[in-house]
């Protein structure tokens, strides 16, 4: 091991399924050849931090630290590591680890990986795969890495592939950490996946996080029909400030079909779904336009079934399909978007509410709630 020793630092311990998240004291081991100790500066929340937490997906074990839309700067370089552009004091984003080497991988589709699940969720990067940088004081090992970073802490070592050099002024940093994972899913979907054209109508499902990016980038890419649906007026609201051409509340106008088409009289070619929900997926299928495609990036419910009219898929050639993180590739996709935004095309700083890392419980009742679209947690004050 390399570097500082055991390191002591604060971090966001969830001791077991359905335990809250608690601040705490932690020591981290060494850096590995190819691993860099990163100062957090900002963690987004995403609703898949919530889900592990609660256990219903699979995670490598218990006492768990999770986050995973870190970005910070870098205190210690691994002497293994590829990118050695990558010098301490530089500020890295924190992604999701790909295995840069499956058929994926080399097609430049790191989203689609083939060793997703293991690399981000249920494996450390660390040789030993079980083995993790973090442990308490007394000693218990910690999972951490998850998504090769574990960044609700202080200070995280990090797997080197997760790490992706950005150039932003400290003070935008805030805005920028859920380019990480949810802005990525978002824009990545439409800039890899549907890549619509100019002319081309658009309805995204669900204003969070995820359809706002969504939004920015088919308005980046010339999209001008851009309906949003959603079930809060303010998120609505701001959908139309910050892009869409029209709104859906689908609480007080739950029949989409009927909402898209008095819209687009025959159908929407391109569906974005950030919500899982079956009945909306079910719906969407039926509002696309003659070679619509719908794209699924919202976690649905386990065993959800989509019903659709075979015969109208089939003679109106509609496509669906699920894209997990944009099919995209970080290292590429992150200072693209970095550069948008630079540009006004891609305003995450009207998503963002900031709070002291202090407050996650706070966050993530505001996050359920509906009241906040991005929150995310400051580690100035740790
Ligand atoms: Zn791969
Ligand atoms: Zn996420």
């Amino acid at each position: 091991m390399e570097g500082p020793q055991g390191v002591k630092t604060k971090a966001y311990v969830v001791s077991k399924p359905e335990e809250p998240f608690v601040l705490q004291d932690v020591v981290l081991d060494g850096v590995g050849p190819h691993e860099l100790l990163v100062e957090i500066q900002y963690t987004g929340l995403c609703h898949t931090d919530i889900v592990a937490q609660h256990g219903l997906m699979p995670i490598g074990g218990f006492p768990a630290v999770l986050g995973h839309e870190g970005v910070g700067i870098v205190r210690h370089v691994g002497s293994g590591v590829g990118n050695k552009d990558i010098k301490p004091g530089d500020t890295v984003l924190l992604s999701f680890r790909a295995c840069q080497t499956c058929r994926k991988c080399k097609a430049g589709q790191h989203g689609g990986c083939l060793g997703l699940t293991r690399m981000n969720f249920t494996e450390t990067a660390r040789p030993g795969a079980k083995d993790s940088p973090i442990s308490l004081p007394d000693g218990t090992q910690v999972f951490g890495q998850f998504f090769g970073q574990s960044s609700l802490s202080k200070m995280a070592v990090v797997a080197e592939h997760s790490a992706v050099k950005i150039d932003a002024r400290p003070e935008e940093l805030g805005f920028l950490a859920p380019l990480a994972c949810g802005y990525l899913t978002g824009a990545g979907t439409v800039m890899n996946a549907m890549q619509p054209r100019k002319g081309d109508t658009m309805a995204v499902l669900g204003m969070g996080a995820v359809g706002m990016a969504a939004m920015f980038a088919a308005r980046a890419l010339g999209v001008e029909t851009i309906i949003a649906v959603d079930i809060f007026d303010e998120k609505l609201q701001k959908a139309s400030a910050l892009g869409a051409s029209h709104t859906i509340n689908s609480k007080t106008q739950p029949d989409l079909v009927k909402g898209i088409k008095a819209i687009c009289p025959d159908g929407v070619d391109y569906i974005l779904d950030a919500t899982g929900v079956a009945a909306l997926l079910s719906a969407s299928v039926e509002a696309l336009a003659h070679g619509g495609l719908l794209t699924l990036v919202g976690v649905p419910p386990p065993n959800a079934t989509v019903q659709f009219n075979a015969m109208d898929v089939l003679t109106s050639c509609k496509r669906i399909m699920g894209v997990i993180e944009g099919f995209a590739d970080s290292q590429k996709i992150i200072p693209e978007l970095v550069e948008l935004f630079h540009a006004g095309k891609f305003p995450v700083d009207q998503l963002a509410t900031v709070y002291e890392a202090q407050k996650l419980p706070e966050a993530i009742q505001d996050l359920k709630a509906g009241t906040v679209i991005k929150p995310i947690l400051s580690w100035k004050d740790i």
